[in-house]
């Protein structure tokens, strides 16, 4: 297992173009070289397409490379993101049900387009120009498809308008219960840990008897440093950790160009991943 320096630089959530992010596999393997990081996971929405590529890139640079996910589950319209690390990739039910989460996308995306064709000059064919074969689908690639119409002029734009749940041209996917997705997780081998679990602020982080179940089952993290996590919910997430002694991560949440998150603008602790590296046994890191 390869031993955490004190002074390494980790970011374990990043997103490439095998899900949302703008950049490739290999591309982003340069952007965390060029960001100075010592270890970087890849967590694309629902798929572990890009482990391979990463590691193909990662070789020689001398990162260390985790191989991640991050897994949509959801407790009725409440989507609640688990990051996974470490896990068996050929595990059976994650395959299945990382297969049903991107295919529940792709035809809630179809139904997105159908509502928005009505009032935007917008085609299916303008969603599949934005995505790389095989991606997970998400509203990103619908916010690109808008921006390259010229209906919008950025992502963050389409997020704020027609994409936003208000305007109601938007739909829930099929996801699995926070609780299964995190058991799923755990029984791959893997390290389940909450992501952004505070973004909507205090009253919104997840209940204590909730959070409770959610340990049961395997829940073993908190991703507290995140730029979208409320001050407020940060204190409630900390007294949590200390309490059940849970792994503390912070993250980037990098999309390349989709968002303005920079890698390494939150980092996690080298005795926090040693603690990952100690847990995770359904994959191995990858020292490039
Ligand atoms: P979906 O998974 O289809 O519901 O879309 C949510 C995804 O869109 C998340 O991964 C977010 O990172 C991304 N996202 C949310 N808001 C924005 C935004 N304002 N700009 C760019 N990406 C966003
Ligand atoms: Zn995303
Ligand atoms: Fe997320
Ligand atoms: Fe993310």
């Amino acid at each position: 297992m390869p031993k955490a320096d004190p002074s390494m630089l980790i970011d374990l959530h990043t997103h490439s173009s095998v899900s949302d992010g703008t950049q490739t596999p290999t591309q982003l393997m340069r952007a965390a070289v060029a960001a100075e990081l010592d270890v970087v996971a890849l967590t694309d929405h629902d798929s572990t397409a890009g482990w391979q590529e990463a590691m193909t890139a990662a070789s020689g640079t001398g990162v260390l490379l985790i191989p991640g996910i991050e897994l949509s589950t959801r407790i009725q319209y409440a989507s609640v993101h688990v990051l996974g690390y470490l896990f068996d990739p050929l595990d059976a039910e994650i395959v299945a049900e990382t297969a049903r989460i991107r295919d529940g996308r792709l035809h809630r995306a179809e139904r997105i387009v159908e509502r928005l064709a009505v009032d935007y000059d917008l085609t299916w064919d303008d969603v599949l120009a934005q995505s790389s074969m095989g991606a997970t689908i998400g509203r990103p690639h619908i916010a690109d498809a808008l921006v390259a119409r010229g209906h919008v002029p950025n992502r963050s734009a389409a997020f704020a308008s027609m994409l936003h749940w208000r305007t109601g041209y938007v739909e829930p996917h099929y996801a699995p219960s926070p609780r299964d997705g995190i058991r799923m997780i755990a029984e791959a081998g893997g390290v389940p840990v909450l992501a952004h679990p505070a973004t909507h602020g205090r009253s919104s982080v997840v209940a204590e008897s909730h959070l409770r179940e959610l340990i049961d089952v395997g829940l073993a993290g908190l991703e507290i440093g995140h730029r979208e996590n409320t001050e407020a919910g940060r204190a409630q997430l900390r007294r949590y950790a200390e309490k059940y002694d849970l792994i503390v991560t912070g993250s980037s949440d990098y999309h390349g160009d989709g968002k303005p998150n920079r890698l390494a603008e939150n980092s996690t602790a080298p005795d926090q991943l040693e603690r990952i590296l100690t847990l995770g046994s359904g994959s191995e890191p990858f020292q490039g």
